[in-house]
């Protein structure tokens, strides 16, 4: 179990990187409304890839659409910390190990899950 300053201490990491996050993906949308486009950061969080598509004109969107994930993973892990469900593993509900979660403040597995969903994921991806 998490005690409540660690947990006020993830919350910050989190908000942090948000905050970090946000500015990079509002400076990329600053220029793209230089070049036409439209849509703001919330718009783009709410609204997913319509939204997107619309503000993206022009940007490198891999790397915006990497922001956006790990942003999208910010937000959920800060209602997981609002429910309490925060700092359970989502596969085994077992507690995850702190030290994992100050490294990757946005992490849902425990370290053994999460290395058999990535092997999963790796086995189950088309070979090309
Ligand atoms: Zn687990």
């Amino acid at each position: 179990m998490l005690t409540e300053p660690q947990k006020a201490g993830l919350a910050r990491a989190l908000e942090n990187r948000r905050t970090q996050l946000a500015r990079e993906i509002d400076e990329k949308m600053a220029d793209s409304r230089a070049r036409g486009g439209s849509a703001n950061i919330d718009q783009i969080i709410e609204g997913g890839d319509a939204a997107l598509a619309d503000a993206l004109a022009g940007l490198d969107l891999a790397e915006v659409q990497r922001d956006l994930a790990e942003l999208r993973d910010i937000e959920a892990a800060r209602a997981r910390l609002a429910d309490g469900s925060y700092g359970t593993c989502t596969d085994c509900g077992e507690p995850i190990a702190l030290a994992r979660l100050e490294a990757y403040p946005t992490a849902k597995r425990c370290t053994d899950c999460q290395t058999a969903y990535e092997r999963q994921r790796a086995s189950a991806r088309p070979r090309l």
